[in-house]
């Protein structure tokens, strides 16, 4: 039991960043449904922090990542990202590390979980898939992830290229133990991805550590495939494969893939997360051909912040955190199944409106 007892206590203080685009849009629709399903659960009250990020911080603040905001977010247990849209910040913000990826490094939030599951009544290419992605989010083929100093690329000449990618042990260890124990809890069956035929000393260290991890984890069925074969796998077979273990550029494709294959971006959730602190962001971008218009779908970030609920829970030893986000599973999907789906799933609701109808049915049963 929580030690929160009645709504007006606040034990729970979440950051909230809207970031750029449909950020403006879907962060203020997601903490409306946040909260109506923790009323509906009988749950906390949250005290929402509001920090500044991207464009917006950049006219107040002179940068889009403030250290205010960095400082606040270490005090913090878990909070909420908007998408950010990095690629229209003026220089020298465009080529500095993204907004994402500067909390991500700063918090080491390795562990990116990706799930990839069909909604009821929204058209996919695999209907039956239900798996999740579970991508290292520190080291690996992003050469903008491995250094202390420096980017990982060099440029010796005009016409040469080069990146580092980096695997160590202990990271390959700890996202193969977060990848385990999801499998344990899922359907016991965890598919090791790797390229071992042609970089066998990096992916092999990856795939070797996930190995040494699963023979303490004896329930679980493992499988190992070579990144190229698996794609090709999905696309014929997604529904096969339960909890899939990757390094961070291999888990950042698969998961795309996965998300477009089992409905749209619109939909696709995502968790970042340390042993202590977790993000809620959702898998797509800021969308600005959309933005302001009040078309963005929210799904994604409303499942994101689901998934938030559920990794609180049992922290803060409180059921009603789990309760809250089966709550918002459950009303996104009985709102789309009724037909209320905005306009890239082929629907006719209003970012708005949709919200309005995942709301209204937090409160039902
Ligand atoms: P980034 O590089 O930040 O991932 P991007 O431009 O590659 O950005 P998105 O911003 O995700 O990708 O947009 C890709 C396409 O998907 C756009 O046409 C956008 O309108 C659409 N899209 C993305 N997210 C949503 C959403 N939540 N609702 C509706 N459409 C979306």
């Amino acid at each position: 039991m929580s030690q929160t007892d009645g709504r007006n206590a606040t034990a729970l203080r979440i950051g909230a960043m809207t970031g750029d685009g449909i950020g403006h849009e879907i962060v203020p629709a997601t903490i409306r449904v946040v909260d109506a399903a923790l009323v509906a659960a009988d749950g906390p009250a949250v005290d929402w922090v509001h920090l500044p990020l991207g464009l917006g911080a950049i006219d107040e603040h002179g940068t889009p990542m403030p250290d205010s905001t960095l400082a606040t977010l270490g005090e913090l247990e878990s909070w909420i990202l908007g998408p950010h849209d990095s690629a229209s910040y003026p220089d020298p913000f465009r080529s500095q590390l993204t907004p994402g990826g500067r909390i991500r490094k700063e918090f080491d939030l390795f562990a990116n979980i990706r799930p990839a599951r069909a909604l009821p009544g929204v058209r996919s290419v695999s209907p039956r898939m239900d798996l999740v992605v579970v991508r290292e989010n520190t080291e690996g083929f992003y050469a903008d992830r491995n250094m202390f100093v420096g980017s990982g690329e060099f440029m010796p000449t005009p016409d040469v290229a080069l990146a580092v990618g980096v695997f160590t042990r202990a990271a390959c260890e700890r996202i193969a133990r977060e990848a385990f124990s999801l499998a344990e809890r899922r359907s016991r069956k965890l598919t090791i991805v790797h390229k071992t035929n042609v970089l066998a000393m990096t992916t092999g260290l990856f795939r070797d550590a996930c190995r040494a991890v699963g023979e303490q984890f004896p329930h679980v069925e493992v499988a190992e495939e070579h990144v190229d074969a698996l794609a090709a796998h999905l696309v014929r077979r997604g529904e096969d494969y339960d909890v899939i273990v990757a390094e961070n550029m291999f888990g950042d494709i698969l998961s795309d893939l996965t998300g477009e294959l089992s409905g749209s971006l619109g939909t696709a959730p995502s968790l970042n997360s340390s042993e202590t602190q977790a993000m809620a962001q959702a898998s797509h971008g800021s969308a600005p051909d959309i933005a302001g218009k009040n078309r963005a779908n929210p799904t994604a970030l409303f499942l994101s912040a689901a998934m938030l609920l559920e990794w609180l829970a049992p922290r803060h030893r409180d059921e009603r955190l789990a309760a809250a986000a089966r709550r918002i599973r459950h009303a996104v999907e009985a709102t789309v199944e009724s037909g209320v789906a905005t306009a890239d799933l082929g629907g006719q609701a209003s970012t708005s409106a949709f919200t309005e109808a995942v709301e209204a049915r937090v409160h039902r049963r």
